[in-house]
């Protein structure tokens, strides 16, 4: 089994893809959960970044750092990366870790999605925050059966606070001036691989599969 980077506009489905990985036997790391949990624990590192998280702007690339290396530091299975690398700066730190922790053995998958597909996802997700699921009121297929309740857990859902559309669009031109740019990047080391996230999300995992464990 590969590791698995992610690299994706915003709500093109990296979450969503992670947790059917993990049922697999990955580790899913995500540096927006992780971020998200400090803001829920209000701790110093939450209370510095809530503001910049809910104004769709990136934290630093200093402080996702720390939160990855910890992480992957700690872990002895293949893991998938949700939201991390995000800039060039962080791809580039992320191979020295990588390195490092003899961990070199990954497939970078871009999920390509258009900004219209992207916003009309965004605004209306729904997440369980307790078991992470996600859910969406536009699209029938992705509706809970309970509204406002987890299918998996029971748990209250509720839309994250940088889902909206004016965090939405600096979020997106976020994404189009400093994430973009990563995909040649890994494309330039032959670990590229897109996929077409508007496609059935069950087809979309089996192409991960193959790429990165069969
Ligand atoms: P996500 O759940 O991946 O959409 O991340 C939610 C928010 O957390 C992002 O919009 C950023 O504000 C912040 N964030 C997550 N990962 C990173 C990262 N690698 N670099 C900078 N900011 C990040």
């Amino acid at each position: 089994m590969k590791n698995v980077i992610f690299i994706a506009p915003p709500a093109a489905g990296k979450g969503t893809q992670s947790t059917k990985l993990e049922s697999l036997g990955y580790v899913h790391v995500s540096t927006g959960d992780m971020l998200r949990e400090e803001i829920a624990k209000k701790t110093e590192l939450g209370l510095l970044v809530d503001s910049i998280i809910s104004k769709g702007n990136f934290v630093s690339d200093e402080i996702v750092f720390e939160l990855i290396t910890n992480k992957l530091s700690s872990i002895n299975k293949p893991f998938i990366l949700d939201g991390f690398p995000r800039t060039i700066k962080q791809a580039e730190m992320l191979e020295d870790l990588l390195r490092k922790l003899n961990s070199t053995d990954y497939e970078v998958i871009y999920l390509d999605l258009s900004c219209d597909e992207a916003i009309k996802r965004a605004l209306g997700r729904l997440t369980c925050t307790k078991c992470g699921a996600s859910y969406n009121k536009y699209y029938e297929a992705l509706q809970p059966i309970q509204e406002g309740i987890c299918d998996k857990c029971g748990h209250v859902l509720e839309t994250r606070s940088d889902d909206n559309e004016e965090s939405f669009k600096i979020r997106f031109d976020n994404y189009l001036t400093n994430t973009e740019p990563i995909k040649d990047f890994y494309d330039k080391k032959g670990k590229l691989h897109v996929i077409d996230a508007t496609q059935d999300s069950n087809d979309i995992t089996k192409q991960i599969k193959n790429i990165c464990i069969d």
